[in-house]
């Protein structure tokens, strides 16, 4: 008699999953002392009443965490309706902007209705469809990294992620140009805002006109609570109500609730923060571009993608690698996309505090002289 076949998890897991390539996240060092400028975070804390209203939520002994928080964050809710000049029919709230990105996969893609994305752009969007056993529809852009309109509006997928402004190039794509898409796009495109309030114009007045239009938003980024979970859809009720049915009924925590709320009532704080990091921004965009005369594309985000030449004039991806390596040996974190020939010899760089962009400047000014 043969013995029994030791129990193997992974047979048992659907086919699909057998080969799947978890999302890569960008290094988060356990110890302090990097400048880290690989993740996107904002380098400034968030609003003090964010700490204020956690406090509060959570009271001297905890007691209000035996409860459940509000299944549809409401008030939170509420506040974003007001905050964008849209109904609270027109706002579902996530546990993070990739939860929001994760149940729009899950509505619209499978292997009979594909989900179309643009290369460069996020790279959690293939994992995403990659989890949904989902097929692919892939739009490269060419080095221009000009919104490819024609062949977004030929595309036959079902749901469009773009990245406006794009990860991990910075570009910011016009309002105009992304209605031409809506006007023609048959399927429903999600722009993924993550990064629009570090840019010039957005896509939140398209709502109103085109109900095929999802704007995913995050507080991540702009409101410096990537630590605590919270995204957003914006989108007509028809879309909203198919991300409450499938959405968990208690998706976002009790204080991540609180905390939002509370940041998004400082506006006044936020808007110094958002215009310094954009001062930071140009600066440094500048000192790459004119400075070091680096090809750097023009940023609408809280980062900058620029093209390193070492000291011999020289660029590709073996001197992106070089760099990154003599900054990373600096404890300097950045982030590099060495999978595609569109990216492979670029950093992609977040803005940090004057203080940062400073030792940073020194570090690369020695490598370049290395
Ligand atoms: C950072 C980022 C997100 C993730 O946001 P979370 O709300 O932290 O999940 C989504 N989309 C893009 C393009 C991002 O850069």
């Amino acid at each position: 008699m043969s013995p029994e076949p030791p129990f193997d998890a992974v047979k048992l897991a659907l086919p699909h999953l057998r080969a799947l390539k978890a999302y890569t996240p960008g290094l988060q060092p356990s110890e302090p002392g990097w400048v880290k400028l690989n993740t996107n975070e904002c380098p400034y804390p968030p609003s003090p009443r964010v700490a204020d209203a956690i406090l509060r939520e959570v009271g001297t002994d905890g007691a209000s965490l035996r409860l459940y928080p509000n299944p549809s964050s409401r008030p939170l809710r509420e506040a974003l309706a007001a905050h964008h000049g849209v109904g609270v029919e027109n706002v579902c709230v996530g546990n993070g902007s990739d939860d929001i990105l994760n149940l729009l996969v899950r509505l619209f893609c499978s292997g009979a209705s594909p989900a179309g994305f643009t290369l460069p752009s996020y790279s959690l969007y293939p994992v995403l469809v990659g989890i949904q056993d989902g097929r692919s529809e892939v739009i490269e852009f060419d080095r221009s990294m000009r919104l490819p309109i024609d062949r977004m509006i030929g595309s036959s997928a079902k749901v469009f992620f773009l990245t406006s402004p794009n990860a991990p190039t910075g570009v910011g794509f016009k309002t105009a140009e992304i209605e031409r898409v809506l006007k023609e796009f048959r399927g429903v495109l999600v722009v993924d805002e993550a990064y629009a309030p570090f840019a010039g114009e957005d896509s939140v007045p398209l709502l109103a006109r085109h109900p095929n239009l999802v704007v995913v938003r995050t507080f991540s980024k702009a409101y410096a609570l990537a630590g605590m979970r919270i995204g957003y859809a914006l989108a007509g009720p028809d879309v909203i109500g198919l991300l409450d049915r499938v959405r968990d009924s208690y998706n976002v925590n009790r204080v991540s609730q609180a905390g939002a709320l509370a940041a998004l009532g400082d506006t006044g704080y936020y808007g110094r923060v958002i215009a310094t990091i954009r001062d930071t921004r140009d600066e440094f965009v500048r000192h790459c571009a004119e400075g070091r005369g680096w090809f750097t594309y023009p940023s609408e985000a809280n980062f900058v993608f620029t093209e390193p030449k070492d000291g011999r004039g020289r660029t590709g991806a073996v001197v992106a690698g070089s760099a990154a390596a003599f900054l990373d040996a600096r404890r300097i974190l950045v982030r590099r996309f060495p999978s595609h020939a569109l990216t492979e010899s670029f950093l992609r760089i977040t803005v940090g505090t004057n203080e940062e962009m400073l030792v940073l400047n020194q570090a690369l000014e020695a490598w370049a002289h290395s």
